[in-house]
């Protein structure tokens, strides 16, 4: 009716079409204030409504603990990798991390220039296609928290099982996998996403942190970057990003509706299961994670054998002009991928599926 197609996109990515709709619907009148959430003070009762309903949503469906707070902030899952750092290191206790890909880099690049770190494992000499299991990793003891990163949005790896941290506390950037499972988090010090591929539209970043961890940061750190400003601000302090938190409460209301994480879990594991069942079933195409155990059900990344870019490059445009698009893989590691997010259908799936087997037959 919209002439939509399946998208595939790694972030920002696809959103529920009842979410777009509801949007479309109260874009020019939001309920009966005559204005749109873009034109609101977002001091009004509406939007503090708003903002509100989103962040007990992200209560419910995480099953977040009383003892954490839950903040909607800007500057993306990057600040995070400069903020985190600013309020949790403690002086002479280095940063453990566990480094699996690209954003763990970056969260390294931010590290470096902050506080002292070490890494616990290094994926980077296995080209990031592997999760450590507990026996690989060497955790000190004495560091001021862990860092990971749940799913590795470009090499397509994620963590099945969390690291135990004992009383360290385990900080996880969930950019791309937020939401799409059940997790317990009670497991973690600190929680971080961009809302910009399960839970909404760009500009808005989710922030999930125990209270204790707080009044670690120093006073010379700027008062715009403390996580107390915030809390006790209510995500308010100064003018938030409006209309993202708008589409993730829409968002956050959708999941709720699905039956939760353990409903979407299944579905997103079904998903997984029919791209990689297809794609290691066939002599065209392989995945570039052999490691099934370390395998993302959010980001499927896969080639075609003999790594031929430019059939590679023929496949793209050809799934975009039979309405799948997004299946470029990362400029950084080439071949394809497919992003699985929450809102993508298992019809999207099947789809897929049966543009790859017309493919390889033409082209094998
Ligand atoms: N971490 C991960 C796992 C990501 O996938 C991304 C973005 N793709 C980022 C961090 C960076 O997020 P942002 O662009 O919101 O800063």
């Amino acid at each position: 009716m919209y002439g939509r197609v399946y998208n595939f996109n790694p972030g920002p990515a696809v959103l529920p079409e009842s979410v777009l709709e509801k949007a479309r619907d109260e874009m020019m009148n939001y309920k009966g204030t005559g204005i749109s959430v873009m034109e609101m003070s977002h001091r009004s009762k509406e939007f503090e409504e708003i903002i509100q309903n989103a962040e007990a949503s992200v209560r419910r469906i995480m099953n977040v603990p009383d003892n954490y707070d839950i903040l909607f902030l800007q500057g993306g899952a990057s600040l995070q990798f400069a903020m985190v750092p600013m309020n949790l290191y403690i002086d002479g206790k280095p940063v453990d991390v566990i480094h699996t890909g690209a954003w763990t880099k970056k969260a390294i690049g931010e590290l470096k220039r902050i506080t002292q770190y070490s890494l616990a494992w290094d994926g980077e000499p296995l080209k990031f296609s592997h999760i450590p299991t507990q026996e690989e990793l060497k955790l000190e003891k004495n560091a001021s928290y862990v860092h990971i990163c749940s799913n590795n949005t470009i090499f397509g790896t994620q963590w099945r099982e969390f690291p135990a941290t004992g009383e360290v506390p385990l900080v996880a950037d969930m950019s791309s996998d937020i939401m799409s499972r059940v997790i317990d988090v009670s497991l973690f010090g600190l929680i971080f996403a961009g809302v910009q591929k399960n839970v909404g539209s760009a500009g808005a970043t989710l922030v999930i942190i125990r209270k204790d961890l707080v009044d670690r940061c120093k006073d010379s750190v700027s008062v715009i970057l403390q996580y107390k400003t915030h809390i006790k601000e209510k995500s308010l302090y100064h003018t938030p990003p409006c209309y993202a938190i708008y589409i993730s409460g829409l968002v956050l209301g959708w999941i709720e509706k699905q039956g939760g994480l353990s409903a979407i879990e299944k579905i997103n594991e079904e998903k997984a299961r029919i791209l990689y069942d297809a794609i290691d079933s066939s002599d065209f195409y392989y995945a570039t994670i052999k490691d099934k155990e370390s395998r993302s059900r959010m980001n499927v990344n896969y080639r075609i054998k003999g790594n031929n870019e430019e059939l590679e490059d023929r496949f793209v445009k050809e799934a975009k002009k039979n309405g799948l698009v997004g299946l470029k893989g990362h400029r950084s590691v080439g071949g394809l991928r497919a992003s699985l997010y929450n809102a993508l259908s298992i019809d999207g799936v099947k789809t897929l599926v049966e543009f790859m087997n017309e493919f390889a037959k033409k082209n094998g």
